[in-house]
């Protein structure tokens, strides 16, 4: 089998900054397209999109700053907005699956490579997982995973003409995903909390979909240990995809689960969050000003010290890469961890 990456530089960059975040011991998944790329299909979009634990993103914004990441301060990004090319008339992007987007807590432009990196609050986007820890999942956590897993799903077979997964990270420090299944369940509860209030957010969820539900590798049997709830209506978008059902009838399928989490009040911050409009809440980028950063920083300094001595620089070269990642103690295999 002959493979390829799409864009080999985006896995690492973000380990690069999982390493980042996981030596200062910020909670942090790897989520958005770089991520699917290891469940659904690869498509090379440069976004680098983190989940932090809440209480930890502000430290995660001085953590990165001190490791030389310049967070974007911008007032007129195009990233504050949701859709990344609104005057484009260009039929590719018009149509591209990465047009629109949530915007971040923070966001990052690198200056190495076109990459884009994003930081996203838990409670703003998998609000119904357990709080993230810091370190790798458990063998046992049934939501998440690691990059670099052997059961991921092999990489595409270029001879075939096949589109398809990127493969697992066999060669990179690892970080923390969704497993395929909790990336589906996580879809479907994205686009049930924006079905009918935000006609971007529903058409990005639509695409990410798509791109699970195309790969049709035998390892798509995997996609039982989709939770009962979910499992339906996963199973009956698969059969959408292949005309038996129509999208009208699937639709319906959606709004009866959304319906139903609103009417659970067992739950309810899922109730809020499932109110809640496309955009964050907060972020940082604009409020963000250089004195304070220096301030912060400057109290940060000691924890900084401890975990490494981060140095301000704004980019690493390929040698100064491969010493860090040499540094990183090898995790124990799948299955020796606790
Ligand atoms: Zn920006």
């Amino acid at each position: 089998m002959s493979s390829q990456l799409l864009n080999p530089g985006v896995r690492a960059t973000a380990t690069e900054v999982a390493q980042v975040l996981d030596k200062a011991e910020v909670p942090n998944l790897l989520f958005g397209w770089t991520a699917l790329a290891l469940v659904g299909i690869d498509q090379g979009f440069p976004e680098i999109d983190f989940v932090i634990a809440d209480d930890k993103i502000e430290f995660a914004v001085w953590v990165l700053a001190d490791a030389g990441y310049r967070l974007c301060t911008e007032s007129e990004c195009q990233e504050l907005k949701e859709d990344r090319y609104p005057d484009t008339q260009d039929p590719v992007l018009i149509a591209a699956d990465n047009r629109y987007h949530p915007i971040a807590y923070a966001h990052y432009h690198l200056e190495t490579s076109d990459y884009l990196l994003s930081l996203f609050k838990q409670s703003d986007t998998l609000p119904w997982l357990p709080d993230l820890k810091a370190g790798p999942p458990g063998k046992r956590n049934p939501d998440l995973s690691l990059s670099t897993e052997p059961q991921l799903p092999p990489a595409r077979d270029w001879e075939k003409g096949h589109h398809g997964c990127g493969g697992p990270w066999t060669e990179l420090y690892p970080v923390n995903i969704l497993n395929r299944h909790a990336y589906i369940e996580a879809v479907i509860l994205l686009l049930c909390k924006d079905i009918d209030s935000s006609s971007k957010a529903e058409k990005l969820w639509r695409c990410m979909l798509a791109s699970l539900s195309e790969f049709r590798l035998p390892q798509q049997r995997d996609d039982r240990l989709v939770k009962p709830e979910f499992r339906n209506i996963w199973h009956r978008y698969t059969l959408q995809s292949s005309r038996d059902v129509t999208l009208l009838e699937w639709d319906t399928e959606v709004r009866k689960l959304r319906d139903q989490m609103l009417a659970d009040s067992q739950r309810p911050g899922i109730i809020r969050w499932l109110k809640k409009q496309f955009k964050a809440e907060a972020r940082v980028s604009l409020a963000f000003d250089r004195k304070k950063h220096h301030e912060a920083v400057g109290e940060w300094r000691p924890i900084l010290g401890g975990i490494g001595g981060f140095e301000h620089r704004h980019t690493y070269t390929a040698k100064e890469l491969q010493g860090l990642r040499s540094k990183v103690q090898p995790l124990p295999p799948p299955n020796k961890r606790s």
